[in-house]
């Protein structure tokens, strides 16, 4: 049996004829020979009834402090209310299902509500269901913990539950699918020539998810690594076949000769960053700062260590945080708000000499200034002020001619 996990984001649930699409998909996926295993977010965007924003917000117009416990388990509703929907046009249509919510499907996850991760997956409803003739789907985003509270796995985890249904059902592929028409070489909201990948290796798909391009939950690409499996990236309202994410496209590593133009894959972004300097030379109280910030959960990034100070970036929402610790810690230092960091991404320029300095030189030539650098083997990331993220993102997709990648 070639099981194929097609899970459909918000958008394409949100109205009946989106539904009749996505119907169209599974019944294709019948039709070709593989047996579909459906996962669902939740329906919509922020406003609409039944999206997570929406049940956040209901949450937090009631109590401030909300517990994640309890968060999890309004938030979980609108995954589950998709669910029910789905299952019932695909009856309507003719096609027996079943609807499960995650804990049902058997994802068992530790107790770390909202962000929760999952421990294992006993997936023998989910079987029973394929070999009566059912069709299961599952609502994302959700599990349940050995005690029977329900959790969710961090925002965007439906991606999560699909890639790591997928490794547990030992799947042909995973089908992502939503309204864009794949991996792209940058936003397309900015960019109006960037190009859909035909295909992308784990490693550069993991990177531009890391760095900001909401194309997957970067966790997600991770099951797909362990358990070797395809993950195909489409739109639901089209029948283009988007991108394929696999290890094949790996193995055609870069060398030195190839030119620096030719090594990117493609640009994401993070807006809202915030730079904080801290002008400080005593590695002790540098220490304390770094410890202080970890223990009130600010995670920390572009870090970058001088012997006289100490830069690096955090959230906005963690700006009041920050600015209590260092002030107890009497140190000089500058903040910069309003940040944005714009990653180059390709792991073909590993050991290509010439890739930042293509980087400084677009980037000064059209007057954008670079605020801070930092930089793996396979990408290369610039913190810009705010007011310059689309001229950067532009001019970057120009200099490195990303709309000839294909
Ligand atoms: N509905 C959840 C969210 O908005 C999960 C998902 O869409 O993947 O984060
Ligand atoms: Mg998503």
């Amino acid at each position: 049996m070639k099981i194929v996990v097609q899970k459909f984001g918000g958008t394409s649930l949100a109205t009946p004829e989106m539904r009749n699409r996505v119907v169209q998909k599974i019944i294709n996926a019948k039709r070709g020979g593989f047996q579909p295993v459906v996962v669902v977010s939740a329906i919509g965007r922020k406003g609409d009834p039944y999206a997570t924003d929406t049940l956040i917000d209901v949450n937090l117009k009631i109590c401030k402090d909300i517990h994640p416990r309890e968060m999890d388990l309004l938030m979980s509703c609108g995954e589950i209310i998709s669910s029910v929907i789905l299952a019932n046009t695909l009856k309507a249509r003719g096609y027996e299902a079943r609807a499960f919510t995650g804990g049902q499907a058997g994802i068992i996850t530790d107790c770390n509500f909202t962000e929760a991760d999952i421990l294992e997956i006993k997936p023998d409803r989910i079987l029973d269901s394929i070999a009566n003739g059912r069709i299961p789907v599952i609502a994302g985003f959700q599990g349940v913990t050995e005690d029977g509270d329900l959790t969710t796995l961090g925002r965007g985890g439906s991606d999560v539950t699909a890639v790591a249904l997928g490794e547990a059902l030992s799947a042909f592929a995973v089908e992502i699918y939503s309204d864009v028409d794949g991996v792209m070489t940058a936003d397309p909201k900015i960019v109006s020539n960037a190009s859909v990948l035909s295909q992308i290796s784990y490693s550069d798909i993991l990177e531009l998810a890391s760095k900001g391009a909401k194309v997957i939950h970067p966790r997600a690409i991770e099951y797909a690594i362990r358990g070797n499996i395809p993950v195909f990236i489409k739109n639901t309202g089209k029948s283009s076949p988007g991108t394929v994410v696999s290890f094949e496209y790996e193995r055609s590593f870069g060398s030195s000769k190839m030119l620096s133009k030719q090594v990117v894959t493609g640009l994401a972004h993070i807006t809202g960053r915030v730079q904080v300097i801290i002008n400080q030379d005593d590695p002790i109280v540098n220490n304390r700062i770094l410890r202080e910030l970890a223990d009130n959960r600010v995670s920390i990034d572009i870090i970058n260590i001088f012997p006289e100070k100490m830069i690096f970036t955090i959230e906005a929402a963690k700006i009041e945080d920050t600015r209590r610790i260092v002030e107890k810690n009497a140190c000089s230092y500058n903040i910069v708000e309003n940040c944005s960091k714009i990653s180059v991404v390709g792991s073909k320029m590993r050991g290509v000499p010439g890739v930042m300095s293509t980087i400084v030189k677009a980037l000064t030539k059209n007057n954008i200034q670079i605020l801070q650098t930092s930089d793996s083997h396979t990408t290369i990331s610039c913190l810009v002020k705010g007011e310059d993220t689309a001229k950067a993102i532009i001019v970057l997709h120009e200099e490195f001619e990303l709309y000839k990648n294909k």
